[in-house]
């Protein structure tokens, strides 16, 4: 298998040498903060990486992501929203010692959240409520036909990190990664360039680790103390 990598400004090496293979960078992929788009058809995954040594928890990646996926109408053009944090689709956790983990939806192969959806498919689309969209594939939802019931957000919080939360008025699913139509602007604004946007061959291994652990990994990397999760 080819290693194709691309990425605006990042070599293959660079990536590589961040991925867990040299000491400088620690790049993890799966659910740590990780957006991860396989497409079987062509062999490719698509993925946000973080490289959690350049990361200063400043939180640019949360105003950007949600003043772009939530814009706003003003004289009747559209544009970007105000940037609350709370509507984020990436999410930085904060723990002490100081490590900051920015977490984002991990697009899983499997899908765990898009199976527990219990709206019959479209006999049209063979889409449920909560779907892989077939260009982007990202987990996208159908706000027509979803009953709220949070079970996409259940299995996301029992099997991964707990990224889709159900919108606390009508229940549907949010904060899954929109990729930002292929423009992600969290890499794009990151000012540590801590994010970075990567298409590779999905020949390897891509399981993640929930927040917590990855901090309590960081942690003892660059602090040489051992915590477990439930101290953090
Ligand atoms: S913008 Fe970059 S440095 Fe700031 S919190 Fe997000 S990933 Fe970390
Ligand atoms: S909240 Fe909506 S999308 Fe999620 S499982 Fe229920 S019906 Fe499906
Ligand atoms: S790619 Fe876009 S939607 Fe996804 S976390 Fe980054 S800014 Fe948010």
């Amino acid at each position: 298998m080819s290693n194709k990598i691309s990425h605006q400004g990042v070599s293959r090496r660079h990536f590589l040498s961040s991925l867990g293979f040299g000491t400088a960078g620690m790049v993890l992929l799966g659910s740590y903060g990780f957006v991860i788009r396989r497409d079987h058809s062509t062999g490719t995954v698509r993925a946000i990486a973080v490289n959690f040594d350049e990361c200063a928890g400043c939180r640019t990646c949360e105003a950007v992501c949600s003043a772009y996926n939530h814009m706003e109408s003003v004289n009747g053009r559209m544009v970007n929203g105000i940037g609350n944090p709370a509507l984020s689709n990436i999410r930085v956790y904060h723990y002490n010692p100081d490590i900051d983990i920015p977490s984002t939806c991990a697009l899983c192969n499997d899908a765990p959240c898009v199976e527990a959806c219990p709206v019959d498919p479209d006999p049209e689309t063979g889409y449920r409520a909560l779907y892989r969209d077939p260009e982007l594939l990202t987990i996208t939802n159908d706000r027509e036909r979803c009953i709220g019931c949070g079970s996409c957000a259940d299995a996301c919080r029992e099997l991964r990190a707990g990224i889709i939360r159900s919108n606390p008025e009508i229940g549907n699913p949010e904060h899954m990664c929109t990729l930002c139509g292929g423009d992600p602007q969290c890499v794009k604004y990151c000012p540590f360039d801590a994010l970075s946007y990567v298409v590779m061959d999905d020949d390897r291994n891509l399981d993640g680790l929930s927040p917590r652990k990855l901090a309590a990994k960081m942690i003892e990397k660059l602090y040489n103390i051992r915590v477990t999760e439930t101290q953090l």
